[in-house]
């Protein structure tokens, strides 16, 4: 027989797929079902990325609430409207229609009907969302929202505040964090893939501003629970971190 087989790479494909689709048993899915997983840690921990791949792997729904603060964010620079106003902003967060919309695998971010998807990340953005999401009025209103949005459990919410304000019962909570270094090149690299220049300079320096604003802000501070699990991706591959997620919510849900 020639080795490797002519059918090696079908038979490695299938045996692969197998075991990306055989992860987690029915039982153990079954076992997930209906609890709330949140995800919490700074700027640019891989909680996105992270939180939507185990989303993915237990039949979750992924609930981003940054997402929610930016959207509102890019409506207020639409509208000229400066991010230290509260209570113009308060209003806007309490009038607004926001939703999330799955479309080929993407997650899409909708408000008042616009899909705001690639808006909210921009830079201007992501420069002003922190002064827009630390008012309270846009906080009870995002928070009230996120709690229906996941009455019927079954999900996996990430933000600065989800273990901690928004579900503070929630089944498991994990503490992402990482070295501002190796947050900030992850940032780059994902800026430069979706077509904006950027240098590991300018990251670091806006991963400080923010960490520094998200956790010194009179309303619900960046603040590790004291029951948050703990994980550290500064030398974890994005596999790495879903696994130890998913292994967690294995031995903590029951
Ligand atoms: O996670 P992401 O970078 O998209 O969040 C953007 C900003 O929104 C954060 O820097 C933080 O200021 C704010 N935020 C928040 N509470 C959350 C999620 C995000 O205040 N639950």
């Amino acid at each position: 027989m020639k080795y490797p087989p002519s059918n090696y790479p079908v038979a490695t494909g299938v045996i692969t797929l197998y075991f990306l689709l055989m992860k987690l048993t029915p039982k153990q899915i079954e076992q997930l079902k209906g609890r709330i997983i949140a995800i919490d840690g700074p700027a640019g921990a891989g909680k996105t990325t992270t939180a939507t791949l185990v989303a993915e792997q237990i039949h979750f729904t992924y609930l981003d609430t940054g997402a929610m603060y930016r959207a509102i964010t890019v409506v207020a620079l639409q509208k000229g409207i400066s991010p230290s106003d509260a209570d113009v902003l308060t209003q806007i967060a309490q009038s607004c229609d926001l939703q999330f919309e799955i479309k080929q695998s993407v997650n899409h971010v909708i408000i008042n009907g616009q899909d705001v998807t690639k808006e909210i990340r921009t830079p201007d953005v992501t420069s002003h969302v922190s002064e827009v999401s630390a008012h309270v009025g846009v906080r009870e209103v995002m928070v009230a929202l996120q709690k229906t949005m996941s009455e019927n459990g079954s999900v996996v919410a990430e933000g600065r505040d989800t273990t901690t304000v928004v579900f503070p019962k929630a089944d498991l909570k994990v503490y992402l964090d990482a070295s501002v270094e190796q947050r900030a090149q992850r940032r780059v690299k994902d800026m430069v893939a979706m077509g904006i220049q950027t240098t590991l300079e300018e990251q670091i320096a806006d991963i400080e501003r923010r960490d520094a604003y998200d956790s010194g802000r009179a309303h619900s501070p960046l603040t590790k629970a004291e029951d948050a699990h703990v994980v550290d991706t500064s030398n974890l591959t994005i596999e790495g971190q879903v696994d130890r997620i998913i292994e967690l919510a294995l031995e903590n849900i029951r």
